[in-house]
């Protein structure tokens, strides 16, 4: 059997979210794990997410959550109900816990594949893709034929042949010699493209083939823990639209 790897990313401390992806990728036999980050924030298991993270053993790149929740910076980027869970998010976390936030890689290169949280050019700024121009731009950066990342929350193939790039939307693709894939791996824990499931990747190098996954979670038990921590109700909400 081929080897199959499991990308997640954007868990954003939702652990019923992660509970049930992980073990779907294990039912669906992988044996490797990458990580693009933003394991914290919006949700309100930080300390349980990062410590199931953390025991996957696995390259995990640092999102603009991870990288606000373990430093000191003022949170004007942010919108009031991230940079309210960012603050309680740095007050659930021990020191130990919040270095190892602050340690983690912008970008990783592993098997020959990519792992960034946002794009390839100025990873540490966090720019978003949300077109074939700021794709582009991506490209020239990107060493690697294929590279994971996330942020949007939104699944996407972006695939760059010598014309230009295109877009494909989320399905079971079989990647192409000699082209290049910047592919968005979607959000484990707070899905933004209109469907509330969980998403994640898997891809099997030797066929080239990547699958998104989508499950569904309880998103009952998420809400109740966000209201329980303190946390907006907003943020309960929106797990329930997908936005
Ligand atoms: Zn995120």
């Amino acid at each position: 059997m081929s080897k199959k790897i499991a990308i997640l990313g954007d868990i954003h401390s939702n652990l019923d979210a992660l509970e049930v992806v992980l073990a779907d990728a294990e039912a669906q036999g992988v044996s490797e794990y990458f990580c693009t980050g933003d394991v914290v924030g919006y949700n309100a298991c930080p300390h349980e997410c990062l410590e199931i993270i953390r025991s996957l053993g696995c390259p995990v790149v640092k999102g603009n959550h991870d990288h606000y929740v373990a430093s000191e910076q003022a949170l004007e980027d942010f919108n009031p109900y991230a940079a309210a869970v960012v603050e309680w998010t740095r007050s659930q976390l021990d020191e130990e816990e919040l270095d190892y936030l602050r340690t983690m890689p912008f970008a990783v290169t592993r098997m020959g594949m990519t792992l960034v949280h946002s794009t390839m050019d100025r990873p540490e700024n966090f720019g978003y893709v949300f077109d074939n121009q700021q794709a582009e731009t991506n490209f020239v950066y990107q060493k690697t034929p294929v590279c994971f990342h996330g942020h949007t929350h939104c699944p996407m193939i972006y695939e760059k042949q010598l014309s230009g790039v295109y877009r494909i939307d989320p399905q079971d693709f079989i990647l192409k010699p000699g082209r290049k894939y910047f592919i968005n791996v979607g959000s484990v824990g707070q899905p933004r493209d209109g469907d509330p499931r969980a998403t994640y990747v898997i891809y099997s190098p030797e066929e080239r083939k990547v699958s998104f996954r989508r499950l569904e979670y309880d998103i009952e038990a998420a809400q109740a823990r966000i209201l329980a921590a303190g946390l907006p109700g907003r943020l309960a909400e929106r797990l329930a639209y997908g936005q």
